[in-house]
Parts: structure tokens; C-alpha cells; sequence
């Protein structure tokens, strides 16, 4: 069901609850306003009877003929009058006779002073009346056609207004719905022309302040959000693609030259061990890639367990002076560890590792001594961890970019690298909640301050 259906039926639903209660409660009131007044008027009819007959000394037979002779007979007010031992003084219509009496009743009239019954569709009424003294009962009778006429035309009136309102309610809502998502359709038609080939489309925001416009702000910030990350992505694979060709046509160039004609022993051997080295490189460079790809990944698919950070980076440590003998790493605890769990924070062991020894490896690759120091800390919050050399140092407009992927700064160029590491280490830490910054003057040294919650 379409959400303009939808409105359109809830609305008209309770539009039509509402005035079916409405009605109900006008009916009952008016039905019950009716039944009162009845009961009113034969009282008083009967009072007045009783006064012709005992006061104005008004015969019987006289009384008798005003209301045979009188319109409608059927549905006149039928008076009876009796004294309390139950003796008939008059009666308005004996051969009728509407009411049957019994000593019951009057006995009942006597002990309640009052009693108002149906009988059938009659409205009956029996009291006790004092005059001069003496007590009498009478009852009076009749059926209140002119009344319920009047209900039953207000009941046909309440219908036909019923289902009049509902039509109209429904038509009314129809259009209301239709003009209410207007601008929803609108939205969905621009939507359907965006694909991938033309993400710069963007949705007309206007200058309203509803919900509708809060949408397409929003929708409008998934874009923008979505075109970055396929201009990166797109970015991204021509840089590998042209990471991937540099020691690749290296590697193949190196071959043609040697096979095109017959060479001696070294000069082979010395192709190979190129040729092993651009192999080497292409390694490296898959292997940061694959890092890469599992550090983007959604964090949910990525195990994290309590990890002891000292032994992370002792771990780093042992394996990069395993990679390059050469390099020198110092390890500096700066507090004393009175409890484990302020190094203990919840993380993946070897992504932590990975930007741990990427750090450390930078600081000793762009150090002229291949030395670098790693400090470890914590606070109530944190573990943090400085790694510093005294190398090359980065220059100011390079910081804000070796942690873009593929980044390099002119004058590492000459070393070995593909630019990967940083984005990676920073992608890593911030899967980790965790912050890093660098601190770096030229020719004097580089900081990097890795900071990690500890939960
Ligand atoms: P790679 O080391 O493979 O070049 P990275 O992503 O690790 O790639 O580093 C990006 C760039 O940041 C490096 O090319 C270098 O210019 C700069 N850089 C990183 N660490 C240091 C450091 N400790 N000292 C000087 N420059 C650094």
C-alpha cells in the first residue's frame, strides 16, 4: 500500500470513529432528553385530569367524551384514577384500556410515590397524588410517536452526514496526501537519473525547514560523501595500477635487454638479482595493499581481543630489526607499570602491530644512524606512544599529506617505499578509536604521538 493510501485510510478511519462517537453520543442524549420529557408531559397531563375531575368537579362521562372526541385517540395520554384501596374513580377509556392495573402496581406507586415503565412501545407512568388531604394513585399512558419520529429523523440525518463526511474526508485526504508528498515523488525522479557516471547531480534542498528538506540535505550529504569515496577509490586504483607498473616494466625491461643477445655468467646473474628485487618490491606492495583492504574493513568483521600494547610493540620491534638488521630501536618506558591494564586496551594484535612497525621503520629509513626511539605511556584515558628520530625531518606543507595513500614527499623518493604505510597506520588507529599526530621539524627530527584508549 502506497503511503498516500495509507494516510488517506488512516485518516478517514479516524475521522469516521470520530463522528460515529459523535453521533452516538448526540443520539443517546437526545433519546434520553425525549424519554424524560415524556414522562414529564403524562405526569402533568394526568395532574391536570385529576384537577377537573376533583376540583373543577368536572364529570366522568364529560372527561370521558373530551378524549374520545379528541384527534389521534390511539395515541392520547390514557389517565387513570384510583384511590389507594385500589376502587377505579375514573378511567379515560375503560374498553381500552392500555395499562392493566394491579394491586401489585398500585402497591408498588404507594411504597415509591413514583414509577415509570415501558409497556411495549407505551410509556407509562404511575404516582401518588395528595388532594385536600386524601391520597390517590394514577397512572397515565401513552405512546410518543411524535418523539420518536423526530429521533428516527435525526438518526436517518446522522447517517446520511456519516457517509457524506466520509466521502468527502477520504477525497479530501487523497488530495491532501498527493500534494503533502509532492515533493517526495519530485525527489524520487531526480534520484532514479543519479548513477555512478554522475554523481555531481545533487537534490534541490529549497529553503524550507521540514522534514522534507532535512532529507535532502541528508540525501544530499550521502552524495557528497559517496562522490568522495569513488574519487578516492578511482584515485587509489591508478595509483596502484601505477605502482604496480614501475618495478613490473623495471623487471621486464631488464629481461628483454638481457635475452637480446648472449651474455656472460655475471651479467645474468646480475639481471636476476634486479629482476628478484622489483619482485621483491611488488611483494611489499601487495602485501601493504592487502593490509590496507583489511583495515577498511567494516569493523565488526575485524576480532578484537584484550591486547597487552608493551608486547605489541616489542613484538614490532624484534620483527623490523628482523627485516633490517641495520636499524636501531630504542624502547623507553617512561612510567612505571604498576597494572597491566594501563598498557591493556581492546584490539586487533597484528593490524596494531602493522602501524606500530611501520612507524618504527620510517623513523629508522629517513634517519641518517637508521636509529629511532619508541616511548610508551599512559593516563587515566589513554596509552599513549611516541615514536621519534633525528632524521630528515617533514616539511610543514608535506605533514598535512604523507597520510594520504601513495603520498611521498620529494625528498623520499630516493628511498625505498610506496606510500602506503601512514595511511595505513592511521587507519589502523582509528579503527582503534585512537588518534595520531606528528610533530616534525626539517633537518632536526620527526614525532609521531600515537594516543589509544584503553577501552
Ligand atoms: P613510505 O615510507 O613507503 O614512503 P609512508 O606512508 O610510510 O610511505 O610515508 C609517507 C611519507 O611520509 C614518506 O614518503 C615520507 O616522505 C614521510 N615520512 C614518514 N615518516 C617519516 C619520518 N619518520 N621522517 C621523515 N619523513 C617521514
Amino acid at each position: 500500500m502506497t503511503i498516500r493510501n495509507r494516510l488517506t485510510v488512516l485518516f478517514t478511519a479516524g475521522i469516521a470513529g470520530l463522528l460515529l462517537f459523535f453521533s452516538l453520543v448526540i443520539y443517546w442524549s437526545l433519546a434520553k432528553d425525549r424519554e424524560d420529557e415524556y414522562y414529564n408531559l403524562l405526569h402533568h397531563t394526568a395532574i391536570t385530569k385529576a384537577n377537573l375531575l376533583l376540583d373543577a368537579k368536572v364529570t366522568p362521562s364529560v372527561l370521558q367524551l373530551i378524549y374520545r372526541n379528541a384527534e389521534n385517540t390511539l395515541f392520547q395520554e390514557e389517565v387513570a384514577i384510583y384511590n389507594t384501596s385500589f376502587h377505579l374513580l375514573y378511567h379515560d377509556a375503560v374498553e381500552i384500556d392500555k395499562v392493566k392495573e394491579t394491586p401489585q402496581m398500585i402497591h408498588q406507586i404507594i411504597t415509591d410515590k413514583e414509577i415509570r415503565f415501558y409497556q411495549g412501545s407505551l410509556q407509562v407512568v404511575g404516582f401518588l397524588y395528595r388532594h385536600k388531604g386524601q391520597l390517590y394513585v394514577i397512572t397515565a399512558a401513552a405512546d410518543d410517536r411524535q418523539g420518536y419520529a423526530k429521533l428516527n429523523n435525526l438518526v436517518y440525518t446522522l447517517i446520511i452526514t456519516f457517509f457524506v463526511v466520509i466521502i468527502l474526508t477520504y477525497f479530501a485526504s487523497q488530495f491532501f496526501a498527493l500534494k503533502a508528498l509532492q515533493p517526495v515523488a519530485d525527489m524520487v525522479k531526480k534520484v532514479e537519473v543519479i548513477t555512478a557516471t554522475n554523481l555531481d547531480l545533487r537534490l534541490n534542498e529549497g529553503n524550507g525547514k521540514d522534514e522534507i528538506t532535512e532529507l535532502a540535505v541528508t540525501f544530499n550529504a550521502m552524495l557528497n560523501r559517496l562522490e568522495r569515496s569513488f574519487d578516492a577509490q578511482k584515485e587509489f586504483v591508478s595509483n596502484i595500477s601505477h605502482e604496480l607498473r614501475t618495478p613490473l616494466t623495471a623487471m621486464l625491461t631488464e629481461l628483454q635487454v638481457t635475452i637480446e643477445k648472449e651474455r656472460d655468467n655475471l651479467f645474468y646473474k646480475e639481471s636476476i638479482a634486479h629482476a628478484i628485487s622489483d619482485g621483491q618490491k611488488l611483494v611489499r606492495l601487495s602485501n601493504s595493499l592487502l593490509d590496507l583492504a583489511k583495515a577498511n574493513y567494516d569493523q565488526t568483521k575485524i576480532s578484537f581481543r584484550r591486547v597487552r600494547l608493551d608486547e605489541v610493540l616489542l613484538d614490532a620491534r624484534s620483527d623490523v630489526l628482523h627485516n633490517h638488521p641495520s636499524f636501531k630501536v630504542n624502547m623507553v618506558f617512561e612510567k612505571d607499570i604498576d597494572d597491566e591494564q594501563q598498557l591493556t586496551l581492546m584490539g586487533n594484535t597484528y593490524l596494531l602491530k602493522v602501524a606500530m612497525m611501520n612507524l618504527i621503520e620510517n623513523g629508522c629509513k629517513f634517519s641518517s644512524g637508521h636509529e629511532c626511539n619508541v616511548s610508551i605511556s599512559y593516563n587515566d584515558t589513554d596509552s599513549i606512544i611516541h615514536v621519534h628520530d633525528n632524521g630528515v625531518g617533514i616539511a610543514e606543507a608535506d605533514q598535512q599529506n604523507i597520510f594520504n595513500a601513495f603520498y611521498r614527499s620529494e625528498s623520499s623518493q630516493h628511498l625505498k617505499g610506496n606510500g602506503i604505510g601512514l595511511s595505513l597506520s592511521k587507519k589502523i588507529i582509528e579503527l582503534h578509536q585512537g588518534t595520531i599526530n606528528v610533530h616534525s621539524v626539517l633537518g632536526e627530527g620527526t614525532t609521531f604521538t600515537v594516543k589509544l584508549p584503553h577501552q
